[in-house]
Order: structure tokens, then sequence, then C-alpha cells
């Protein structure tokens, strides 16, 4: 499954292959712009998961850890932490700037069930000044997958024991009923996001979903 993403920033489609070029093709270099590290984020062992955002330099690794539990991660408040090579915990104060383009670092989202992103240091972009609040600028996103119930019906919920047990996971409003009622399954709503059925992650805090109608 090769995945698209959306753009942010002008609401095009896309690829993988493209991704850097197109990030770069809106630079912003007025006097009031800001030197950031333009980073792809990946699930690490499902890379059809990938986000592209860029964030200020002087910005930390705290603030890219906020952003990450907002839009993928957050369930129940879990330790986090960002390593590179070797396993090498990285304090969250370490600064963008300290980074050559090319690391990668790993992060780990809850260490009992983790979520392991891969993080590559792609490039340097210029935009416009942000607050610290926006420091982390998402510019691509993966389009959302779409998943069918055995019924033919597109599916709204995932479950993990089923998926577990190598049964198919994907039900929709009216089969999930019945499935809970059948067996003591708790399935979960279906996500754009890596962490999709683990824990009680249900993406809550997840305000970037793409609108094709922003950009019309
Ligand atoms: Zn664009
Ligand atoms: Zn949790
Ligand atoms: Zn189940
Ligand atoms: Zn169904």
């Amino acid at each position: 499954m090769a995945t698209k993403s959306n753009c942010y920033c002008c609401g095009k489609t896309v690829t993988k292959g493209y991704a850097k070029r197109h990030c770069l093709s809106h630079n912003y270099t007025d006097s009031d712009c800001e030197n950031c590290a333009l980073l792809k984020i990946e699930d690490a062992y499902d890379t059809d998961y990938w986000l592209y955002v860029d964030i200020g330099l002087k910005n930390t690794l705290r603030d890219l850890d906020g952003f990450l539990r907002n839009i993928w991660l957050e369930c129940c408040g879990h330790m986090s932490a960002f390593y590179q090579k070797h396993h090498e915990k990285i304090p969250f104060s370490r600064k963008m700037n300290s980074f050559e383009e090319g690391s990668v670092l790993l992060y780990d989202y809850d260490f009992g069930s983790t979520t392991t992103l891969k993080i590559t240091f792609v490039g340097q972009t210029t935009r416009k000044k942000q607050s610290q609040k926006n420091s982390v600028r998402l510019l691509l996103r993966n389009e959302p997958f779409i998943f069918k119930c055995s019924c033919g019906k597109t599916a709204e919920y995932f479950c993990n024991e089923c998926d577990w047990d190598d049964d198919y996971p994907f039900y929709c409003k009216e089969c999930v009923e019945k499935h809970e009622n059948e067996v003591e399954h708790y399935p979960l709503p279906v996500v754009n996001s890596p962490r999709m059925g683990v824990c009680g992650y249900t993406g809550e805090h997840d305000t970037y979903t793409f609108n094709p109608d922003d950009y019309t």
C-alpha cells in the first residue's frame, strides 16, 4: 500500500517521493521568516503512516513530543522518550538546531503497549514566524485508510483482540454491537494513527483531520 498525503498548505495530494520537494516549494522568505527543521515522521513498522512537519530550529524535542501526542498518540498520559542510535536517550530539552540533516531518531510512546516512531531530519524550511504554541507545523499527512467491515459497509471500529487472534478486526457500527454482545471484546474507533486499537486510544486530541473544503 503506497499511501499519498494531503498538503496542509495548498490542499494538493502529494506522493512520498515528492514530499520533500513539495514542502520546500512552500518556503517563505520575507524578513519575518524563521528557519525550521523539516522532519519526516513515520510509524517505525508501518511506514504507510507518515507525516511531514517543520519545527523552529530554536524549538525542542518537548515541543515535538506534545505535537505527536496530539495528532497520533495520547491515550492516558503514558511516558515517552526520544532515542539516538544504540538506544541512547536524548533529553527533551535538546533543540532542533543541534541535529544534523540526515539524523534519524526513534521515539517511543508508552513503555507498555509501545508505539514506536521514526523521525528523520530531511532538510530545512523557512516559514513565517510562528508562536511557541504553533511551533510544530503540519505540512503533509497520509490520507486516511478506508477499511471495510466483512458485511461490506465501511468499518468504523477496529478490534485489537480479534487482530491478536488473527481474526478479521474491522467492524461497521451495526456489526460491532453484535460482536460486543457475542464476545467480551472492546473495539476502538478507526482512526488515522499508528496507535489505532492500542490501549484506550480514540484520537480525541487529533484536531488535524484534513478538510478539502478549506482549500477551494
Ligand atoms: Zn502544498
Ligand atoms: Zn493508554
Ligand atoms: Zn473482537
Ligand atoms: Zn458490518
